[in-house]
This record gives structure tokens, sequence and C-alpha cells, in this order.
């Protein structure tokens, strides 16, 4: 199972790489058969994909997580996303009970506290929601690209997601964030009001900052900690390890939460960089 999972993974990944994103889409709605789902966070590169599905009509279910802590223009985007292309995003939300659970523990910004409880808190806002979401599916869609961070730059455009038993595929792994923002303008793709404002990745409100000029584009997530953990748990390879809050001192975890000052970076700045 685990090594036909592997070899299709690869012979998929080969035979997406001379197609554009709309016929890798189609590659794969042809070639897999079974449940495909796209989870979207509503950020740039999902937007793009979420518009090649759309027009595509073919059958990948677009599903979402809410957290309970976007920003409201990430709700403003989804609304907008949905009028445009007539379609209904389906929502998987964080099981009550646990959430009631973690902030009765931990405190409303609890995740703030240590590393493990920001997994903790990840965890059920969104490892727990993507499992239901990805019940019974053969591929999952995703917007990685192997350009946001040194954790991702291996991201291949399919890989065997060994744990889930499904293939993951990328169809946007070799573009750059210049393609997107090419792409996103030249078909007036509806995108979040933050990637104006200095923000390239969009997670959680409390959890995400602006990026200095130069800085990796996923700087902004989770800032706070070690770049190697930088990850909520929905994309990784392996278990997370041991704590690393870094350069934040026992009483010193408010100085490390303070906005930078660069929130204004220009997405024209950011581009010269990338
Ligand atoms: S990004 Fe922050 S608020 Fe969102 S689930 Fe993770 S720790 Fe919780």
């Amino acid at each position: 199972m685990t090594a036909a999972l592997v070899r299709a993974a690869r012979d998929l990944a080969e035979a997406m790489a001379g197609q554009d994103l709309r016929g890798r889409i189609r590659l794969v709605e042809d070639r897999i058969p079974g449940r495909l789902v796209f989870t979207t966070s509503l950020g740039i590169e999902d937007q793009a994909l979420t518009h090649a599905l759309a027009l595509n009509k073919g059958r990948t279910e677009i599903v979402t997580l809410d957290t309970g802590r976007l920003f409201p223009e990430t709700y403003d985007v989804w609304t907008e996303t949905e009028a445009a292309y007539g379609i209904r995003i389906r929502v998987y939300a964080p099981e009550r009970v646990a959430e009631e659970d973690f902030v009765a523990r931990e405190g409303i910004n609890g995740f703030r506290h240590s590393v493990a409880a920001r997994q903790a808190c990840c965890g059920f806002r969104k490892v727990e929601p993507l499992g239901r979401a990805l019940d019974g599916a053969a591929a999952w869609f995703t917007g990685l690209r192997a350009g946001q961070s040194a954790n991702r730059a291996d991201t291949p455009l399919a890989e065997a997601d060994e744990g889930r038993g499904l293939i993951k595929v990328n169809p946007l792994a070799d573009w750059s964030r210049a393609d997107i923002d090419r792409f996103v303008h030249d078909n007036f793709i509806p995108y979040n009001a933050l990637h104006d404002r200095g923000f390239p990745s969009i997670g959680c409100a409390p959890c995400t900052r602006a990026v200095k000029i130069g800085e990796d584009e996923r700087a902004g997530r989770w800032w706070w900690e070690q770049e190697s953990k930088r990850e909520c748990g929905l994309h990784l390879h392996a278990p997370e390890g041991e704590e690393t809050l870094k350069d934040v001192a026992p009483g010193q975890e408010a100085a490390a939460f303070e906005e930078p000052a660069s929130a204004a970076t220009s997405r024209e700045q950011r581009r010269e960089l990338v």
C-alpha cells in the first residue's frame, strides 16, 4: 500500500510538471478515484487554486478550517469568494468541548505560554478538524509552495502522505510569489486585503504579524518560535520535538509579541526581494 502510494504520487508529480494549473487539477481528478479535498486558508495561493477549481467545475470539494481566531479580513474574502464563484466553502470548526477546556486551562491566549500550549491550540483548532475534513479522502489539494520557507523548500507537486493514507497534491509547488501575484492580478481573483499590508502568509490573528523587508514569507507566523518549529501541524512530516520558545525569557513573553514597526511593508517592496 505504502509503496504503491509513493509510486502513484511520483508518477502523478511527473505528469503534472508539464501542465498549467487547471491541467494539473484535471489530471488529478482524472487519475485518482474517490474523494478529493482542497483545504483553503483563504490566503493568496489558495485563492489561485480556488479560482482554478471553480472554473474547472470538477469534483474536488473546497473546505476551510475556521479556527475561530481568524482576521476579519479573512471572513471578508471568504464571503467575497463564495459570491464571486457561486460556491459554498464547507467549514470545519473546532470541537466545542476541546476549545472550552483549553481556554479554561490556559486562558483565551494561552497558546503564548509555551510551544506545547501553542501546539495544543493548533491541535484542536486546526489538526483535529483537518482530520475530519480529510476523512476518507484519496487526495488532498494544498496551496503549498517550495519558496514559502526553508521548511517547505522540497515541496513536490505530489507526494505520498503515508500517515493519512492519501496523496497530497501541491499544484503550486513550483510557483514563485511573483507568479501567484501575477495570476491573481490577471484573473481578477479576490484576495485578502492583509496581503497589501505586509502579510504574505495569513493565519490566526493573534499568531500572525507583518514581515520585515527581506524576511522569509512565513516569518510572521509564530515569530517568537524557532523557524524549524513554525508549522501548525497540518503539514508536518514528523512529530514535533522539545519546546523551543525563542529569545523569550520567563516573564518577558509580552515583549516578544509586539508588532514590528514594518507592518506597512509594501507589496511592491516585497516583490523586489523575492
Ligand atoms: S495559530 Fe495561534 S490561535 Fe490559531 S490555532 Fe494555532 S496557536 Fe491557536
